[in-house]
């Protein structure tokens, strides 16, 4: 069971409920106010204003906290960006009355570190493209502890309750705690039960469906569907979704294969830390598991970056060794 009295569960609970009504806020705001100055989009203004967000809860519960996110304040500091810090300060206030430009520059800022033995990871807006296009993003959080995520969440907006990808859905919250399985709630009713996540038994790899990245340009297209026509699996059963969604799905069962190919255009593409640690523990405590493409495990000790993998294959592990014999053989 998921014990939300342990201050690390209950903030991770909490925070990522705040953020993701923060989120939904701003683009449902700036998308009625048609903003014409490209670099105040919703994406931006929501990525800063949620790593504020987050920085401070988690500051105000643990103080010596160490978070490494994908944002910097550098940017903001720049006279010429003081429009966008203004609104993302706007933001920050409905949360945190009283917040400041000093103070959202200094919150932003608690996440530009690299780690260390212990601590925290951030992707304030993960599928930045699906924000904007109105489809799937996360809000994705996580805890590290010598290398390995030791607690996880990821709030899913665009998600149904038991993680299907449906527009209009209320969204849901998936948290994990290593050991303790991988649970979901709907992310609009904090009064509903956490449930528990359990993986799809299937174990055929031509009934498998195949999750990968809405944007082409994150993947490689021709060998996913290389490697499905190996291993069996029809067009139909390929689901295009964008960000860490895709681990929630996998981890309830709403899909049996993950595949991140590396893009032709970036051969030595390096994950982030963010895009992956919140997601991988989600899965993992589903029954699931996660890889790189060589069938190595993720390893979290090298700062903000994954440098010593490369891409990613997760699945619900009956399929895992299948799959990745077909990664590693197919190349086109
Ligand atoms: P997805 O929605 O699965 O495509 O993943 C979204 C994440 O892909 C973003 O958070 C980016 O960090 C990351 N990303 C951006 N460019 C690339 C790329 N060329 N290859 C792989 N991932 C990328
Ligand atoms: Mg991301």
């Amino acid at each position: 069971m998921l014990n939300l009295d342990i201050p690390e569960v209950g903030l991770v609970v909490s925070v990522l409920r705040e953020s993701a009504r923060l989120a939904q806020r701003i683009q449902q705001d700036m998308t009625m106010m048609k903003l014409t100055k490209s670099d105040l989009s919703p994406v931006t203004v929501a990525d800063f204003a949620i790593q504020a967000l987050v920085a401070c809860r988690l500051r105000s519960v643990f103080p010596d906290a160490a978070l490494v996110a994908e944002e910097s304040a550098a940017p903001l500091r720049e006279p010429e960006n003081a429009a966008m810090l203004d609104m993302i300060t706007h933001y920050v206030a409905t949360a945190i009355p009283g917040a400041d430009h000093e103070q959202v520059c200094a919150w932003i800022d608690v996440g530009t570190g690299d780690g260390g033995t212990c601590f925290w990871t951030l992707d304030p807006i993960d599928g930045t493209k699906g924000y904007r296009r109105g489809d799937q993003y996360a809000v994705a959080l996580a805890l590290l502890e010598k290398g390995e995520v030791m607690l996880g969440g990821l709030a899913c907006p665009g998600l149904t309750a038991d993680c299907l990808p449906i527009s209009g859905a209320g969204g849901v919250l998936a948290v994990a705690k290593r050991g303790a399985g991988a649970w979901r709630t709907p992310l609009d009713n904090p009064d509903a039960p956490f449930l528990p996540m359990r993986v799809s038994s299937c174990e055929t790899p031509s009934e498998a469906r195949l999750l990968r990245s809405f944007e082409s340009g994150h993947t490689n297209v021709s060998r996913i569907e290389a490697i499905a026509a190996h291993l069996g699996i029809p067009e139909n059963n390929m689901v295009r979704m964008d960000s860490q969604a895709k681990y929630a799905a996998l981890a309830a069962g709403q899909g049996d294969l993950l595949f991140r190919l590396l893009s032709p255009d970036r051969p030595d593409y390096k994950e982030c830390i963010w895009d992956h640690a919140a997601g991988a523990i989600v899965l993992e405590e589903a029954g699931g598991r996660v890889t790189d493409l060589n069938g190595k495990a993720f390893d979290f000790t090298h700062g903000r970056k994954l440098i010593a993998n490369t891409g990613l294959f997760a699945s619900n592990a009956l399929l895992h060794e299948v799959a990745l014999n077909a990664v590693m053989t197919v190349t086109a």
